[in-house]
């Protein structure tokens, strides 16, 4: 278990939280009641339950202000930066205040430093957090508590219209880290570099007045204030100041996702058996349901003889598709064994689950917003990481030297309005091109049930004939335009009939915006390939690499003349 016991023991909740479901959801709560701190992790759980039905009655709160705050939050302290929510927050706010020097400040409605979720990633992208200067090697190793040799991709093709094979991969989120065991160490890292973190404090309001965000929280019922130079919003998938931003609606697509970090399952090499030298990136084992849902499978060895599974499915914000997450835990309890076969000392261990949230740009470029003066949104919140893979994780890391450097450069220079922190964002054409192929995995009641797995095992049939490289890149977030190309040219020849499908799930409307974005993806591509241009596109391929700081400034200096000092 999770390094953090103590703590959560400490929020332990009461066991008739189970109450209510105990005739609707028997093997959920059964299953809850039968891990350590089971009642606590069922309050996370109804916790982000409530907030989807809030999100769905289109109950919409306010709370961003543009006007002076309370008097009384005059003498509250102040921090550089304060972040509201403590998942991916924790190692922000560790990097900003370890290579940054920035005070700042984490709370969390429930526990700063404690997720619902583990992750794996691929080695090259965690060794950023290495370069970066946040964590020692040796610290990296410490929470990296698995490293497979190769993972792969499978479709149900029992009724499917074309045939694909199981697809390898290598270097593929081929590492598993124990996110708790991350998140503490970051935590550690916080404290010891003058960081503060305050756990059981909601968020109520902020104020954005005279560059500066005064936060309204609420701890044991008490309401007190903060203020900031800027307020990072990390609050998920439901942050509510995300849904302001956004009043049109925070992300269009989702991935609601629910699992295990189990032991004990029996090892082995057959199907349904664990090999813990190998990763189960995507699988399904059968057609949709009749509801539309198409359930997919993870599965990835972890600590000791851990097992990480999870099933989910792939939706549109909008549909009318059951995203109940209590729903989805009592299919998972009951399906669990036909995926893998339960040993004799079998343990449920703890469970894994979230509302992943995704978007699909109708535009050639970002078109989310994800920052106001002094406040900007990252991580879920911002709903930019990859539409298709969902790894929030990975593309946080992978962009994270680019948004502590401009975020400490802009607080530094005071420049913590909306157009400059709108530029710090984790967006990357040949990412969210991707939300066009995760289309291909919505699955919808008035589809055949074999839809997704057709679609699915034409792609990976494709794959197998292209460069190993091209199914690597698209795994793992870093499709080059090339490689983009080369597989939608190898659609048509191979499978002539397979406009139907692109029409089938696309529509006229939905082709033309792929078209867009594809514009968008190409223009990315030349712009950044001719570097002599000062273009906003190049300046984003720079983020990318270690040259942020100089990019900010020559970008800031193109666009505002303004006078930095560095
Ligand atoms: C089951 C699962 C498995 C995943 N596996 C992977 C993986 O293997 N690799 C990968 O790259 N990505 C993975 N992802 C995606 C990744 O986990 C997420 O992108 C990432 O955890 C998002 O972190 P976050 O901190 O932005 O949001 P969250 O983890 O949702 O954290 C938000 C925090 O805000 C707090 N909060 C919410 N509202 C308030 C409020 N009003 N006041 C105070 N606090 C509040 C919550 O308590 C919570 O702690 C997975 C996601 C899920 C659900």
């Amino acid at each position: 278990m999770s390094v953090c016991l103590t703590e959560i023991e400490e929020y332990t909740t009461d066991d008739s939280i189970f109450s209510p479901y105990e005739n609707s959801h028997p093997k959920t709560v059964s299953a809850f009641r039968s891990m350590q701190n089971g009642s606590y992790w069922f309050e996370r759980l109804l916790s982000l339950e409530h907030s989807w039905k809030l999100k769905i009655s289109h109950q919409k709160k306010v709370v961003i202000s543009y006007s002076k705050p309370p008097e009384t939050s005059k003498k509250s302290p102040y921090f550089d930066i304060v972040y509201g929510g403590g998942g991916l927050a924790t190692i922000h706010a560790a990097a900003m205040a370890k290579l940054h020097n920035l005070k700042t400040l984490v709370f969390d409605r429930f526990t700063v430093g404690i997720t619902h979720r583990d992750w794996n990633i691929s080695q090259v992208e965690f060794d950023e957090l290495i370069h970066i200067g946040l964590l020692t090697e040796e610290q990296a190793n410490k929470v990296v508590v698995r490293k497979y040799k190769s993972g792969f991709v499978e479709f149900f093709s029992e009724n499917s219209e074309f045939k694909g094979d199981r697809i390898w991969m290598e270097g593929v989120l081929d590492v598993a880290i124990s996110a708790n065991d991350l998140l503490h160490t970051c935590k550690d890292i916080l404290i010891e570099h003058g960081g503060e973190f305050s756990h059981s404090t909601t968020f109520s309001h902020v104020w954005v007045h005279d560059g500066q965000a005064t936060i309204e929280i609420i701890k044991d019922g008490v309401v007190s204030y903060l203020r900031c130079a800027v307020f990072v919003d990390c609050m998920g998938s439901y942050s509510p100041v995300a849904q302001q931003l956004n009043p049109k609606g925070a992300f269009t697509h989702c991935c609601p996702t629910v699992g295990t970090i189990s032991s004990g399952f029996v090892q082995g090499t057959n199907k349904d058996e664990v090999d813990p030298t190998i990763g189960e990136i995507l699988l399904t084992l059968d057609d949709a349901q009749v509801d539309g849902r198409q359930f997919i499978w993870e599965g990835f060895p972890s600590k000791d003889d851990e097992f990480v599974t999870y099933l989910f499915f792939y939706d549109e914000i909008d549909s009318e598709t059951d995203k109940s997450l209590v729903n989805l835990f009592e299919v998972f309890f009951e399906k669990l064994p036909s995926y893998k076969k339960l040993g004799e000392n079998f343990d449920y261990g703890r469970p894994a689950f979230g509302m992943i949230p995704s978007i699909l740009h109708p535009s050639l470029v970002n078109s989310r917003t994800v920052a106001t003066d002094s406040i900007l949104c990252l991580g879920d919140s911002a709903a930019l990481s990859s539409p298709l893979t969902y790894c929030g994780f990975g593309s946080f890391v992978r962009n994270f030297d680019r948004t502590t450097t401009l975020l400490a450069f802009s607080i530094k220079n005071k420049l913590t309005s909306v157009e400059y922190l709108s530029e710090i964002n984790v967006y990357e054409p040949n990412v969210s091109i991707l939300g066009n192929f995760a289309k291909f995995l919505v699955g919808k009641k008035k589809f055949e049930q074999n839809t997704v797995n057709s679609m699915m095992n034409m792609i990976v049939s494709i794959l197998q004939e292209l460069p190993k490289s091209v199914a690597k890149s698209l795994f793992t977030d870093t499709l080059k335009w090339e490689d983009y190309n080369k597989l939608m040219s190898s659609v048509p020849v191979k499978y002539p009939n397979s406009y139907k499908y692109l029409f089938k799930h696309h529509g006229f409307i939905g082709l033309f915006h792929w078209a867009k974005n594809f514009v968008g993806f190409t223009a990315y591509h030349f712009l950044t390939k001719n570097r002599n241009t000062q273009s906003k596109t190049q300046i984003l391929q720079h983020y990318t690499g270690s040259k942020a700081f100089s990019a900010l400034v020559s970008y800031f200096h193109s666009r505002k003349s303004t006078s930095i000092s560095v």
